[in-house]
């Protein structure tokens, strides 16, 4: 079994002050533990000090919530993977569907993406997911299948290195979530997927994202194929992730 992740998006909210403030609160009431990992994807310009306060919590990544694949150039706007390195990023979020639907990224991009990041031993954490005209076109896996084959030609000691967030569009910010049962149906062809790449199965880590909240996380983390969580809007209430960063399951 692996050890769980909750994972926080904290999108376009809270700046360096903000942020700083937010993750004291959450050192001190949330113990440090061997039993479960907790990832905060703050804003580019408050990442470094996330990093710095967090920085002697070995429970604790701290990533960015884009890249670009270039190191360095006329991008303007951009942040580089290097740049994140040293702001202290370990990880980053690449293809959020945010970033694939306001931004127009593509699989292309998100290829890159994950290249760079793991060219310079950060994890990239490669989000997945249909939108409801492709839930409804029955499509889910196929989406899915089309996202992951960014990960097509590389190495299984790479591709084991990715962690994947299956986040339904349709979920996101909307209050809908999938349920367990639909969410484990996916998770499993993704675990699948990385198996067919020559990854075991078992030391893959797939998260669910979408409208998780404290009233239905324990039901999806009881779902043996959901290695833990992506959560945007109730990972802002330092209260509310701090009980969910905590929830047990038997
Ligand atoms: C997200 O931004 O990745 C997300 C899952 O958002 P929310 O929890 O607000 O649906």
């Amino acid at each position: 079994m692996t050890t769980p992740i909750f994972a926080a998006n904290w999108k376009m909210h809270l700046g360096p002050s903000g942020a700083r403030r937010f993750i004291r609160t959450f050192l001190d009431t949330v113990p440090q533990s061997r039993d479960r990992e907790c990832w905060f994807f703050p804003s580019a310009v408050a990442l470094e000090a996330v990093a710095h306060e967090a920085r002697d919590r070995a429970d604790i990544t701290v990533g960015a919530q884009n890249v670009h694949w270039e190191a360095k150039g006329a991008f303007t706007g951009e942040l580089s993977v290097p740049m994140a390195r040293e702001a202290g990023a370990r990880a980053a979020l690449v293809g959020h569907s945010e970033r694939r639907h306001v931004f127009g990224e593509t699989d292309e991009d998100t290829g890159r993406k994950v290249r760079v990041l793991l060219d310079a031993g950060l994890v990239p954490m490669l989000c997945v997911g249909e939108t409801i005209e492709q839930r409804e076109a029955g499509e889910t896996l196929a989406v899915v299948a089309r996202q992951l084959a960014v990960l097509d030609g590389l190495p299984p000691a790479r591709v084991a290195a990715v962690v994947v967030a299956y986040e339904p569009v349709w979920a996101i910010g909307t209050g809908r979530t999938a349920t367990p049962q639909d969410a484990a149906q996916v998770h499993a062809a993704i675990r699948a997927s990385m198996a067919g790449r020559g990854v075991d199965a078992a030391v893959v880590r797939i998260l669910y994202g979408g409208s998780v909240k404290p009233e239905n996380i324990r039901a999806l983390m009881a779902e043996p194929e959901i290695d833990g969580v992506l959560v945007g809007g109730a990972s802002l209430h330092a209260e509310a992730w701090s009980g969910m960063v905590q929830v047990h399951v038997d």
